[in-house]
């Protein structure tokens, strides 16, 4: 998604451009995930809030979060730079960066449906979060606060008609939930990317099945070797989501990014009539429509690139999902496994590589790459073609958890 959204704000500027990925476009995680554009998730998850919840989540093995025991120790050092990133200071920075990159990318998301007549693959439905009892909305309400703030529009919705009225076949015992109106999807992530890299090829912009062996710096310039040699460039841009150390590590140009594993389960047509996309935030899954079925899935596991998947996540949140719709037929789903590429602070990374200025990274949106894939393309275009970017770009430097930050 990050790769093939910022190719093809490349070609729109005028540049050659190839891209290389092993698998073809829409692979990784960017092909399976809940297809939203989440532009009022402006709240980091790096937060007080999270860390009053995750003791609480650990508790269940099969919960919103699990961290796997062999995985633990490698991942306590990313733990640590969270819980730092969670205290009140560094926390509201990256909210004020995260609102600046979500203002942004709907903005460049507008120019981007102009630009590939993507709306058809569009749907404006809202969204609906749903919260257990009021007292969990009321912990809630600094973070609706702060979107206020920001200028996002939502409704409190407390009474069961009230919900009903936009999603009908809920569990009567939901009295609880927050609509965001503004929020969209697409009809099919995996959809969504290869409209847009067919538009690329259109433009001019060629896409090569290549595993990147090795980024070697040449001259003022990086070269890239592939199983089928090297090959010069003048830029290169890196966005391979979660497995970026693997290409950085070489260059001596790491940054603190692990995965977030998280689970789906997508059902066939006429699964349940879904009228928005339903987040169950405090159960850590939502319900959103994908083609002409239901997709059911989120959860956050800690395990690394190389375990194998635990799909009894998926079929928990199943589970959960069809105590809360009770009409929901669970029968004939397909169960996906992706890695988030995330960062301790929840903010991504764009910029180029501390002390290699042609070699240019854009990776670890963790939840939301879909939501900030236009905004972050469009950075990209302007750090190409030396035009100052139209935010700060300071919270999003690879460097900023070094010691000396570049
Ligand atoms: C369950 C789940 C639900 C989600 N829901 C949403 C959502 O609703 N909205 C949202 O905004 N985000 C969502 N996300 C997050 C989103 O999916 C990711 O942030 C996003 O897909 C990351 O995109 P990416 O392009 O950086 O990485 P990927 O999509 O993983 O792409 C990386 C690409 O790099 C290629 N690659 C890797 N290494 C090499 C190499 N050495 N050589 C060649 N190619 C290589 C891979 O083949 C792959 O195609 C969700 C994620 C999950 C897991």
């Amino acid at each position: 998604m990050i790769g093939v959204s910022a190719a093809h704000a490349l070609v729109r500027d005028g540049h050659d451009v190839v891209i290389y990925d092993r698998a073809g476009v829409a692979a990784g995680a960017s092909g399976g995930n809940a297809g939203a554009f989440a532009f009022s998730d402006i709240i980091p998850l790096a937060s007080p809030g999270m860390l009053r919840q995750a003791p609480r989540w650990l508790l269940d093995p099969l919960g919103p979060l699990a961290i796997r025991p062999a995985y633990a120790l490698h991942a306590l050092p990313w733990f640590l730079r969270f819980a730092r990133a969670s205290l009140p200071g560094p926390f509201a920075a990256a909210r004020d960066a995260q609102a600046a990159l979500m203002r942004l990318s709907a903005t460049s998301l507008d120019h981007l449906l102009d630009a590939i007549c993507g709306e058809r693959l569009l749907r404006r439905e809202g969204q609906l979060q749903i919260y257990d009892s009021a007292a969990e909305l009321r912990a809630a309400k600094p973070g609706w606060d702060a979107r206020a703030e920001a200028g996002i529009d939502f409704r409190i919705l407390t009474s069961p008609d009230a919900i009903r009225e936009i999603q009908p076949g809920l569990n009567p015992c939901i009295q609880t939930a927050v609509f965001t109106p503004d929020w969209i999807n697409v009809t099919d992530p995996k959809a969504w990317v290869e409209h847009l890299a067919e538009d690329f090829t259109r433009r001019g912009g060629r896409i090569e099945r290549k595993s990147v062996r090795a980024l070697q710096p040449d001259g003022e310039g990086m070269a890239v070797a592939t199983e089928d040699g090297r090959t010069p460039f003048e830029r290169v841009l890196l966005a391979t989501g979660a497995e970026a150390n693997a290409l950085l590590r070489p260059l001596g140009a790491t940054v603190p990014l692990d995965t977030e594993r998280g689970y789906n389960t997508t059902l066939p047509a006429g699964a349940f009539d879904l009228r928005t996309h339903l987040t169950f935030a405090s159960h850590g899954f939502v319900v959103t429509r994908i083609g002409d079925g239901v997709r059911v899935g989120g959860a956050v596991e800690f395990a690394g690139l190389t375990a194998p998947p635990n799909m009894k996540r998926a079929d928990a949140m199943l589970g959960k999902a069809r105590r809360f719709l009770p009409d929901l037929d669970s029968a004939g789903g397909t169960q996906w496994m992706g890695f988030r590429p995330s960062m301790p602070d929840s903010l991504p990374v764009i910029g180029a590589a501390p002390g290699h200025p042609s070699l240019l990274l854009a990776f670890g949106h963790g939840h939301l790459g879909l939501t900030q894939s236009a905004g972050t393309a469009d950075l990209i275009a302007d750090l190409v073609a030396g035009r100052p970017p139209s935010i700060d770009m300071a919270p999003y430097r690879a460097g900023r958890f070094r010691k000396t930050a570049v």
